[in-house]
């Protein structure tokens, strides 16, 4: 098995041009929390300036295409671009982009143009709030519940284990918005602004590292922030679990243990006689 990667010339021109950027931009010197904490206020706004001078660049999503904001790149060149971001040390940049692609699908163009690219460009941050305390893989499970009234949902419920180093913009959340109809067809897949009243934000610490719990308490979320039909988030939501689990096709891993591997065994090879 060959474990060497080549690179195109192209691809060689590119690293070189984003490696001086980046000796010139990224910051230094930064301390993030091992363990996935949340960082501190002063961390934040250093990391997400850089992520609007990446943003500018369509580097936050460099294979996407440059209409909505992403760098129309190829995707060799998003890793190579990752690649060199790794050289910083730095965590993913804060944003939880999955929802996207269900997005360009099932949003509308409003929704498209409100949502998408400020999140390309680095403007604003998600979270991906679809797990509850008695509810993980299987959304047929889920309690949050979505009560529709005039000109938009009153939202009531918790959800945990949700992974935020950076403070949330936006939510994207599933909800019943109909109990009376059957399991599977009865969710709707909503963006809500994270700083609407009734949203209250804890930390839980935990033996390893900590997760957030957002509490929704009869929050009012406009019409116009529900994606796609009332009663399709089960296939929306599950659209976007899709991208997480593996639907990119190449990924660094956060911590590196997949590099280090791939790193020993490289040596392991080089080393035989
Ligand atoms: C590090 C970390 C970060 C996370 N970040 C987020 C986040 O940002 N946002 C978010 O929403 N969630 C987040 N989660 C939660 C994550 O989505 C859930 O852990 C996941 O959905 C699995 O749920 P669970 O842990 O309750 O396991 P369960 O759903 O209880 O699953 C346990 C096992 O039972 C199986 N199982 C479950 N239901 C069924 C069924 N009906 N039929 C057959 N088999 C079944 C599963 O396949 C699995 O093997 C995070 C979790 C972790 C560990």
């Amino acid at each position: 098995m060959d474990f060497n990667t080549n690179y195109t010339p192209e691809q060689q021109a590119f690293r070189i041009a984003i490696s001086g950027w980046l000796d010139e931009h990224a910051p230094k010197n930064l301390r993030f929390p091992p363990d996935g904490s949340p960082l501190n206020a002063e961390t934040q706004a250093i990391v997400k300036e850089f992520r609007l001078k990446l943003g500018e660049k369509g580097w936050l999503a460099p294979s996407w295409p440059r209409e909505i904001g992403g760098g129309g790149l190829s995707t060799s060149f998003d890793v190579v671009l990752m690649e060199e971001m790794r050289r910083f040390d730095m965590p993913s940049m804060g944003d939880n982009t999955r929802w996207v692609p269900a997005m360009m699908v099932w949003g509308t163009d409003e929704q498209k143009k409100r949502f998408i690219t400020p999140s390309l460009r680095g403007e604003t941050i998600t979270w991906q709030t679809f797990n509850e305390p008695d509810s993980g893989s299987d959304f047929a499970t889920v309690h949050t519940t979505a009560v529709p009234e005039e000109g938009g949902y009153r939202i009531t419920g918790t959800k945990a284990f949700i992974t935020g180093r950076f403070d949330p913009d936006y939510l994207v959340t599933l909800a019943v918005t109909d109990p009376e109809r059957p399991r599977r067809y009865n969710l709707g897949v909503f963006m809500i602004d994270a700083t609407l009243p009734g949203i209250e934000i804890k930390t839980m610490r935990m033996l390893m590292g900590s997760e957030r719990r957002v509490f929704f308490d009869n929050v009012f979320v406009p019409d116009d922030c529900l994606i796609g039909p009332p009663f399709q988030g089960w296939e929306i939501a599950y659209s976007i679990i899709e991208a997480e689990r593996g639907g990119a096709a190449f990924r660094l891993s956060e911590d590196g243990t997949i590099e280090s591997i791939y790193t020993y065994l490289k040596d392991q090879r080089s080393e035989q006689p």
